[in-house]
């Protein structure tokens, strides 16, 4: 057992945190919100992340997890510092690294004997080195430093952080890694690789990989498009390229454009890097161009379907998370939409399962409604922006008692375009034409 602090308390140290308690270790969750803290002391959970309240529970009450705001005395008590605060897109598209260094200063002002500092926020490729140096020009005490990256998604975060495919551990020295390597003991007996590497190729596997899922993801939407113009499906073609093993189905979902907090600020990072170091990333500069030329798209596909204006019309958005399974809608597509429809004028009435709450601290005179039926009600035009199961069933009996005028955009295909065509609705998708079924 180990006694391990994280700092950062959000999407990643929330459930890094109640993870690592449930691997056998005594953890100590710490962020700078008291409100959010508090919270958690009282058994609320900040976010929506399905079983993470469970997850939290059970260990809290075997005494394994605790919430703290009190930083130096978590660091003093932990022989393992988890770094998880964020690391938002900053100044000309490099990572906002401000708390990462602030938290590295408290760290290096409290360091009582042998620690690991272990990196779990996404960094730019070189910032281990750098708060190792920070780190070491404030203290004389020895301390080990890891650059631990994390793959959990949105979502699906309990289950990818205690089942993940791989654990990535970056260190330089024989002792730090057995140290990371008891944290993560139960995955090891699992069997779950656990990949030893130095701290940079740790820093770029991280970034590495969200680039290539957010290149998946804009390649498959051009395709989409293409695919608009020739009359191809691209529900066909993604699945059959999906099942050549070289290229997987996964990513592989043509839709609005990816968003999240992680892909567009992480690619944006890559990119950015990569100009510096004058090694120009081509593929990703397109990815992120065509990402954004796809969430326009999106908005002309629903101007076009409503009469090319937004003017006085009342349009229903269903979904404003940028995925299902979460209340996230950082950088979501719905933000690119809603902007859009009230800047030229419309209205919007919204519903979202679990992110009503966060899209109103941005959009306050969007109507927020209770159900899907309740937003559809009275409106001229009618947006899917994320997949949650409960819009899959919508059908187009049910829209056509509620809605005024029957247009209908499904921007993450999940709707049968046949059986609205059919019932006569002006109906868009993403990558397939119109054809009615005889
Ligand atoms: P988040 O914004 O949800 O949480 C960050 C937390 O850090 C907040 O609660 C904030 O109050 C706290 N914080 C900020 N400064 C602090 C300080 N000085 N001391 C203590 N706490 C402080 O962010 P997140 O989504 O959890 O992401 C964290 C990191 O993990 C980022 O680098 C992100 O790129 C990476 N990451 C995120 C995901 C994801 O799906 N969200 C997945 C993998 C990696």
């Amino acid at each position: 057992m180990k006694r391990i602090s994280i700092i950062g308390t959000g999407y990643v140290g929330l459930v890094s945190g109640a993870g690592i308690a449930d691997f056998g270790h005594q953890v100590t969750c710490v962020d700078i919100l008291e409100e959010k803290i508090e919270k958690l002391k009282d058994g609320k959970i900040p976010i929506y992340e399905p079983g993470l309240k469970e997850l939290i529970k059970r260990n809290v009450q075997s005494g394994r997890l605790k919430f703290s705001t009190k930083i130096s005395k978590a660091i003093k008590n932990s022989e393992v510092i988890f770094i998880a605060v964020g690391t938002p897109e900053g100044k000309n598209g490099n990572a906002d690294l401000s708390a990462i260094f602030s938290v590295a200063q408290t760290i290096s002002e409290n360091i009582n004997g042998y620690k690991i500092i272990c990196t779990k926020s996404t960094v730019p490729i070189g910032t281990g080195e750098k708060i190792f140096k920070q780190v070491s020009k404030q203290t004389n005490k020895p301390f080990g430093y890891c650059s631990n990256p994390e793959f959990l998604r949105e979502g699906s975060a309990v289950k990818d952080f205690l089942w993940p495919d791989r654990v990535v551990l970056g260190a330089s020295q024989k002792t730090d890694f057995e140290i990371m390597e008891d944290v993560y003991r139960p995955l090891y007996i699992n069997e779950t690789p656990i990949i030893h590497t130095s701290i940079e190729t740790a820093e770029m596997i991280k970034y590495a990989s969200n680039a290539f899922l957010a290149m998946k993801i804009s390649y498959i939407n051009e395709i989409a498009n293409l695919c608009e113009e020739v009359n191809a499906d691209v529900h066909s073609v993604a699945r059959a390229m999906g099942l050549d093993g070289r290229i997987s189905p996964k990513f592989l979902h043509a839709g609005p454009g990816f968003g999240g907090s992680c892909f567009p600020k992480d690619t944006k990072a890559l990119a950015t890097l990569a100009e510096e170091k004058g090694s120009t990333m081509h593929t990703l500069n397109g990815a992120m161009e065509t990402n954004e030329q796809q969430k326009k798209r999106m908005v002309e596909k629903l101007k076009y379907l409503v009469g090319d204006s937004f003017k006085g019309k009342k349009i229903a958005l269903l979904g404003l998370a940028f995925k299902p399974e979460t209340d996230d809608i950082r950088e979501s597509p719905a933000i690119t939409m809603a902007h859009k429809i009230l800047g030229e004028g419309g209205q919007i009435s919204a519903y979202d399962p679990e992110a009503n709450e966060n899209f109103e601290k941005m959009f306050p005179d969007i109507i927020y409604c209770k159900s899907w039926k309740n937003a559809v009600l009275d409106s001229v035009g009618l947006v899917i922006l994320t997949e949650w199961n409960e819009f899959r069933g919508i059908g187009p009996n049910q829209l056509k008692k509620l809605m005024k005028s029957l247009n209908v955009l499904d921007t993450r295909n999940i709707l049968n375009m046949n059986d609205f065509l059919k019932a006569g609705f002006n109906f868009d998708n993403v990558g397939r034409k119109y054809k009615v079924a005889r």
